[in-house]
């Protein structure tokens, strides 16, 4: 394999998600064609929510059938409930995403119900996949969000995020992701929690999701970078912002973390060039939306040579 580090976009998933206006189907089709050519291995490329809450995904299994069409790209989405789930699975999506918060009322705030009874979904969703497929086909995600601070309780427990991530594993998960989905984390903090719950968790490929709501998005990158995390989404252009804090940047760029990891010697599989490329497709459709990332503004520090 000529990776070290798994980049995987959930612009069309996170990013998309804060945005109002419908982003057409053809562009957002374009959007994966360009990304996977430029090398990205794999793509969130949409929530199977109720079509009536979120016109934004209500395209969602078309997406899907598209996205699978290219060959060695990864498709994954995510799935809040059991009926999305199902809807997923016979769209043939690679990868389900479920989510957890860590903290209780972020949960009820966000989901519409207690951490039990997401945790019991989560249960029902194993089930189903096992049913119609396995978890060869169709690999299932367990995401505790809020594990680096929630806007509603401020300070996460770290018990409670391992005893969480530890929940997900024993009902079945393939892989655990940790999401600082408000921005509140720190690179030793990250490196800390990360480092507990893979000694906690035990052999299971554990991702990383930050926003770079309060600029520290790349710095918690080496946070768990240094807790030997390999894995982490991004988006392009940094879209989605933050529904609490109006002009903040969303998740973090990816162009920005290809080109620092690549710089620090960790193979990405993506050409850095082809993917800044792909923001032209956002801003043709989303004159209005501000894209983020130092790297299409500044481009790349001359000698830059990408990782071999
Ligand atoms: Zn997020």
């Amino acid at each position: 394999m000529d990776r070290d580090v798994l980049v995987r976009e959930v612009g069309l998933r996170d990013g998309l998600q804060a945005v109002d206006t419908f982003f057409p189907t053809e562009a957002k089709k374009a959007w994966i064609d360009s990304e996977a050519a430029a090398g990205v291995h794999e793509i969130q490329a949409c929530s199977f929510v109720p079509r009536s809450t979120f016109e934004q995904f209500s395209d969602a299994s078309e997406i899907v059938a598209h996205a699978t069409n290219h060959q060695g790209l990864l498709v994954s989405v995510f799935t809040p409930n059991v009926k999305g789930a199902e809807r997923a699975i016979a769209a043939g999506a690679h990868r389900l995403g479920h989510v957890t918060s860590a903290s209780e009322s972020h949960n009820q705030n966000n989901l519409r119900r207690s951490v039990g009874d997401s945790m019991d979904d989560f249960e029902r969703i194993v089930a189903l996949r096992n049913e119609l497929s396995d978890p060869e086909t169709t690999s299932i995600s367990g995401c505790v969000a809020t594990a680096f601070g929630c806007t509603i309780e401020g300070a996460v427990d770290p018990d409670a995020v391992v005893r969480l991530a530890s929940r997900y594993v024993e009902l079945g998960a393939d892989e655990l992701v940790l999401a600082d989905t408000v921005g509140y984390g720190n690179p030793d903090q990250v490196k800390k929690l990360f480092v507990r719950t893979g000694a906690e968790v035990g052999d299971i490929p554990i991702a990383a999701h930050f926003h770079d709501t309060r600029g520290l998005g790349l710095a918690n990158v080496c946070g768990a970078l240094d807790a030997g995390v390999r894995a982490f989404d991004a988006s392009l252009g940094g879209l989605g912002g933050c529904p609490f804090a109006p002009g903040a940047t969303g998740n973090i760029v990816t162009e920005d973390l290809v080109f620092m990891l690549e710089a620090m010697g960790l193979r990405t599989g993506i050409d850095l060039d082809a993917l800044v490329a792909v923001r032209d497709i956002l801003e043709r459709e989303m004159p209005d939306e501000p894209l983020h990332g130092a790297i299409a503004a500044a481009r790349v520090p001359k000698g830059f040579a990408v990782a071999n």
